[in-house]
C-alpha cells in the first residue's frame, strides 16, 4: 500500500492567552494520498485553517502542540519526516514552499507591496531550487502564462497592486506550483473572488492537480464548491472532526447534524424562491468549549444525557464514511438489533 502524501495522527493544538490555554483543535486525523483533493468544511471558527497551518508550522509562537500530535510528510524517495519535530525556522524551509506550499484567500496579503511579483517568484525559486537566476526567470514567466495571465513577462514585471482580483490569485497559484510542491494547501482560494473567477480558478486548480500529480487541501466553509472539487471531505466543528467520507457520499447521505445543517443552508437550484435554513446559534468560543459533544448547544436533535457528557467517538455507517454522533451510533445499533 502507498503511504499517505501527508498523515495527521492525534492533531491537538492549544494557544496561550491572556485568559489561559484555548484548544484550537482536538485530536483530529486524516490522510492524504497523492493526486487527491481533500476539503476541510466548516464555519469560521471551526478550526480548518488552524490545522491547516500546522502542516507548515505557521500558527505563531504562542502555539502549544500536544505531545500525541504527529504530522508525518511522505515525499516519494525521502524518508517519512515528522513536521511538528522540525524545531529551528531553518529546518521548515524545505517544508514550506519547497515540499508543501500555500495559497491564501486574500493574495495581497502575501505579496510584499514593493517588490515586483517576478522578483517574488524568482527568490523563492532560487531559495528551494538549485537554479540560476534565467531559469528561475523564464519558469515563472512560464508559469504565469499557464495560469492564463496574458503577457506574462511584462506581468512579471508588475506589482502585485496592478493586477486584478483574479488575476493575482492566478498569480499566487502560479508563484506556489512553480517549485512543484507534493502537497498544496489552499484556504479559502476563491471565497474573495465573483462567481465566474471562482469557477475559472477552481477548474485551474483541478487541472493542475491532475498535472502535477500533487495532493491538495481544499479549506472552504462553502459545501458547494467542495462538491466541485475534492474527493474526500472533513466536516469540522470547534476543532474536531465531526464526519469524514467520499465527498458524493457525504453529501447525498449526511449522517451528522451539523452536516446536514451546511447542506440545508445552501440554496436549491430547482427551488430559487426557497427560504434558506441557517443552523441557529453561533459557533461557540474556544474558550467556553461546550463539554460532551461540541455541537450540543446548537443541535436540534441532541439527546438529554450523552450529548452534554459523553466526546462521541467515529463509527462508520458504511465503510469509508465516518461520522461522531451518539444518535447515529444509537439509530445503528437498533437498526441492527431488528
Ligand atoms: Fe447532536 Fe448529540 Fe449527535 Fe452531537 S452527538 S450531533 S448533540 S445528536
Amino acid at each position: 500500500m502507498t503511504a499517505p502524501l501527508i498523515s495527521v495522527q492525534d492533531l491537538t493544538i492549544r494557544f496561550k492567552t491572556d485568559e489561559g490555554l484555548i484548544t484550537a483543535v482536538e485530536n483530529v486525523s486524516f490522510d492524504l494520498a497523492p493526486g487527491e483533493i481533500l476539503g476541510l468544511v466548516g464555519e469560521s471558527g471551526s478550526g480548518k485553517s488552524v490545522t491547516a497551518k500546522a502542516l507548515m508550522q505557521l500558527n505563531g509562537g504562542n502555539t502549544v502542540y500536544d505531545p500525541s500530535s504527529k504530522i508525518i510528510l511522505n515525499v516519494p524517495g525521502e524518508a517519512p519526516l515528522d513536521v511538528l519535530s522540525l524545531k529551528r525556522e531553518k529546518d521548515m524551509i524545505q517544508v514550506r514552499g519547497g515540499a508543501v506550499s500555500m495559497i491564501f484567500q486574500e493574495p495581497m496579503a502575501s505579496f510584499a507591496p514593493a517588490i515586483t511579483v517576478g522578483d517574488q517568484m524568482v527568490e523563492q525559486l532560487l531559495l528551494h531550487s538549485k537554479m540560476t537566476a534565467k531559469e528561475a526567470t523564464d519558469l515563472s514567466v512560464e508559469m504565469l502564462a499557464r495560469v492564463g495571465i496574458p503577457d506574462p513577462a511584462k506581468r512579471f514585471k508588475q506589482y502585485a497592486f496592478e493586477f486584478s482580483g483574479g488575476m493575482r490569485q492566478r498569480a499566487m497559484i502560479a508563484m506556489a506550483l512553480s517549485t512543484k510542491p507534493k502537497l498544496l494547501i489552499a484556504d479559502e482560494p476563491t471565497t474573495a473572488l465573483d462567481v465566474t473567477i471562482q469557477a475559472q480558478v477552481i477548474d485551474l486548480m483541478t487541472d493542475l492537480v491532475s498535472e502535477f500529480g500533487m495532493g491538495i487541501l481544499f479549506i472552504t466553509h462553502d459545501l458547494g464548491v467542495i462538491a466541485q472539487t475534492a474527493d474526500r471531505v472533513a466536516v469540522m466543528y470547534l476543532g474536531r472532526h465531526v464526519e469524514t467520507g467520499p465527498v458524493r457520499e457525504v453529501i447525498r447521505n449526511p449522517a451528522h447534524p451539523y452536516t446536514r445543517g451546511l447542506i440545508d443552508a445552501l440554496p436549491k437550484l430547482e427551488d430559487l424562491e426557497a427560504k434558506l435554513t441557517p443552523i441557529p446559534g453561533d459557533i461557540p468560543s474556544p474558550l467556553n468549549r461546550p463539554s460532551g459533544c461540541v455541537f450540543h448547544s446548537r443541535c436540534s436533535v441532541a439527546m438529554e444525557g450523552p450529548c452534554q457528557t459523553l466526546v462521541p467517538g467515529f463509527i462508520e455507517p458504511v465503510p469509508g464514511h465516518e461520522v461522531a454522533c451518539h444518535l447515529v451510533e444509537q439509530e445503528l445499533r437498533k437498526g441492527a438489533a431488528e
